[in-house]
């Protein structure tokens, strides 16, 4: 989203703008700059991180496969299926379908980042078997957000440049935006949460102890700190086209 963000700053630049706006401008470029390297520091830190506890055994020899079947049956869940799906950093849970997808590195492996994972995942199909508000929340926003995220680039683009004399396009765009916005803030208290769930789980079930228990519970930190940075970005961006659209000459 920052990439299309910076894209919009030149492309607004390009349509005329009083030259006080350049200022404004300027501090924006500079705002999603930032927020592009701090992506990009939370992302490295947390490939470095997965990396590192990918090469560190759990020591009870159990896969990823095996502790999430563990998890779900000892929090009374007999209806979700454990899967194995193509790719890295993939895992998911599908309410869908009721299933728990793992991808192949995880599935497999016995090792203290396989386990955090595979943890996490089944905290979001506990989430679902309480009914989690937040999470009804965000499956609910679901299809609004698949939909907004086909058009949003465009709609945006051209309601920036027609700003002057269509002003109701933009005015959707940033609508249809809000509610992607909306999406990655109510994704926070959804992935912290499962994160909570899966670490107070390995540590009870003694999965873990005092010695990898540091190790499971920093890389779900590190997992949490993308969606943070996330909806940052996305809230930034949001305000940058609401000042666009206040700021259109009637
Ligand atoms: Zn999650």
């Amino acid at each position: 989203m920052t990439t299309l963000s910076l894209l919009t700053v030149f492309a607004q630049a390009n349509v005329g703008y009083s030259s006080s706006s350049a200022g404004y401008n300027f501090t924006y470029i500079i705002l999603f700059l930032g927020i592009a390297i701090l992506s990009y520091l939370v992302q490295w830190n947390l490939n470095s991180k997965f990396k590192k506890f990918s090469k560190m055994p759990l020591g009870n020899g159990m896969t990823g496969r095996d502790i999430a079947i563990k998890m779900l049956h000892d929090n009374g869940i007999y209806d979700v299926t454990v899967t194995s799906t193509p790719g890295q950093l993939t895992d998911h849970y599908n309410p869908t379908n009721k299933t728990v997808n793992l991808s192949e590195g995880v599935y497999n492996s016995t090792s203290i980042a396989a386990a955090a994972v595979a943890a996490h995942e089944c905290g979001h199909a506990v989430q679902h078997a309480k009914a989690y508000a937040p999470l009804q929340m965000r499956s609910k926003l679901v299809p609004i957000v698949s939909f907004a995220s086909n058009w949003i680039t465009w709609i945006l683009l051209i309601g920036i440049i027609t700003v002057q004399s269509f002003p109701g396009i933009l005015l959707a765009g940033i609508v249809l935006f809000a509610t992607t916005t909306l999406f990655s803030f109510v994704t926070l208290p959804v992935e912290i949460d499962a994160s909570r769930r899966a670490l107070a789980w390995l540590s009870s079930a003694g999965i873990t102890n005092n010695s990898n228990y540091p190790a499971a519970s920093s890389a779900l930190r590190s997992a949490a700190y993308t969606y943070v940075v996330a909806a940052l970005s996305s809230l930034a961006t949001l305000i940058y086209y609401i000042m666009i659209y206040l700021g259109r000459r009637d």
